[in-house]
């Protein structure tokens, strides 16, 4: 088949590339110009492991292209993915403009029966709406149906070749059959439903994930005051096979471009459907004060943040991406230096941006580039984001003589007595008796 993806993120290239490695002839379409000549050269302009090698392989197989031109990828497509970005807006809706405008741009281009595919998330509700922008701008005979993704990054090649189920979202059964053969290659579960159910299945999987961050944050809270110990907690929940002993994270509460966004969402729809004392409601204002409350609590076992050096490890969202979109440090540096401490930052792959509020306390941060300059002589030491890199660094002879250093362990990944060992005073997540 060939298939026209609008939108090139981490989504888009990731698919594209997939469906190309399968065969298919697949156009990449961005209207980021310097993305595109990056991707014509098999270059990913950002970090996704295994992504560039499949990447390459598909753009010198010549079945892989990218272009800013919708004429060149529209018109013999038979499937077109909608994949541009849904960004959060400030009540909580998503930006749906980037969506509206790929739609728009495709309209007029598509042959007849072709297929367009909303991939980017966005709430059932305005599926109708996407149709009509396109109907309204053609007279061709074509067909709207969904298919979310469910992509992890720092995974997303892993994900897509081997995804846990394909969910089609569409009533007719000839679009049905035809996206079925597409994704048959996965050899996994397929669920065909209606469009609208396809995207609540979507919000459903994230706000699900995240509220177990949510929830097992509050157990947290609970264990500090009360003596018990998180770790020893999830291990005792986890042999009840109904609550299982995977996917908790106790620490500053959910990030990324995905589960922040999609709660918000969520919590915008139920709001605006009048659904009353809603749990998503709730998850995102206990996610937004998070790292306020998490911060507010070592301060006071630090004795302040003014004056001190913090060095925080990790910068990303999480390990193996270089996405800093809704990422605990973004939050965390801004806030340790209005707190008036000095900051050095590191991560394998990501970067921290400066917020214009903080430019005249520009020289409070220093982006460093290993662990060690990071570390040296701070006062505190914060081990953020769970790199391989970061938790198998040995501290021990970095640990400054004659100077009292905490080691903050967010993730709950260091032996305390090991840290001890070191020479640093521990604190972790929810952490007692260790
Ligand atoms: P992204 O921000 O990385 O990429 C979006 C791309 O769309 C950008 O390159 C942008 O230039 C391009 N774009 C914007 N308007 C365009 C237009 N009119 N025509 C062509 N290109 C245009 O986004 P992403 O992270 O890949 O996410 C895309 C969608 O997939 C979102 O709805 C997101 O919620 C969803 N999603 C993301 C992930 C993830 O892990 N990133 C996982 C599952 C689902």
């Amino acid at each position: 088949m060939t298939i026209a993806i609008i939108g090139t993120g981490f989504v888009g290239v990731t698919t594209a590339a997939v469906y190309a490695e399968h065969g298919h002839t697949v156009y990449g379409v961005d209207i980021d110009e310097r993305k595109v000549e990056s991707l014509k050269t098999g270059v990913v302009p950002f970090f996704e492991p295994g992504l560039e090698d499949l990447l390459k392989k598909g753009v010198e197989a010549g079945n892989l292209h990218f272009t800013t031109s919708y004429t060149v990828a529209v018109p013999t497509a038979d499937i077109i993915m909608v994949a541009v970005g849904t960004p959060s807006q400030v009540d909580g809706a998503i930006n749906d403009a980037y969506v509206i405008a790929a739609c728009e741009s495709v309209a007029p281009l598509l042959k007849t029966g072709a297929i367009v595919i909303i991939k980017s998330t966005v709430p059932p509700n305005l599926i109708p709406k996407f149709e009509q922008i396109i109907r309204a701008k053609t007279q061709t005979e074509f067909y709207l149906a969904t298919m979310p993704e469910f992509l992890k990054e720092g995974t997303a090649v892993e994900d897509t070749l081997h995804p846990d189920r394909v969910v089609i979202g569409t009533t007719n059964p000839g679009v049905a059959d035809k996206l079925k053969e597409l994704n048959q290659v996965f050899n996994v579960p397929m669920l065909v439903v209606s469009p609208q159910s396809a995207q609540m299945i979507k919000y459903a999987s994230n706000s699900y994930l995240a509220q177990r961050i949510t929830f097992i944050n509050q157990i947290a809270n609970v264990c500090e005051k009360v003596g018990a110990d998180i770790q020893e907690v999830i291990k005792g929940i986890g042999f009840d096979h109904r609550i299982g002993d995977h996917y908790w994270y106790p620490g500053l509460g959910y990030g990324g471009s995905c589960f922040p966004k999609d709660v918000r969402e969520l919590a915008h729809m139920a709001d605006s459907l009048e659904i009353n004392d809603n749990l998503f409601s709730w998850m995102r204002t206990a996610n937004a004060h998070r790292v306020d409350e998490v911060l507010r609590e070592f301060s006071s076992q630090v004795d302040g943040w003014d004056g001190k050096t913090v060095a925080i490890l990790g910068l990303a969202f999480k390990p193996q991406t270089d996405d800093t979109r809704d990422a605990p440090a973004q939050f965390i540096i801004p806030q340790l230096i209005r707190a008036g401490a000095t900051v050095r930052g590191y991560d394998p792959k990501a970067r921290f941006m400066m917020t214009a509020d903080l430019s005249t306390s520009a020289d409070r941060y220093t982006p460093t580039s290993s662990i060690a300059e990071a570390v040296k002589n701070a006062d505190v030491i914060m081990s953020v984001i769970e790199w391989p890199e970061i938790i198998n660094f040995d501290f021990g002879p970095h640990k400054a003589q004659d100077k009292q250093q905490w080691f903050i362990d967010i993730r709950n990944q260091f032996d305390p007595a090991r840290v001890r060992g070191w020479g640093y005073k521990y604190s972790g997540i929810g952490r007692n008796n260790v």
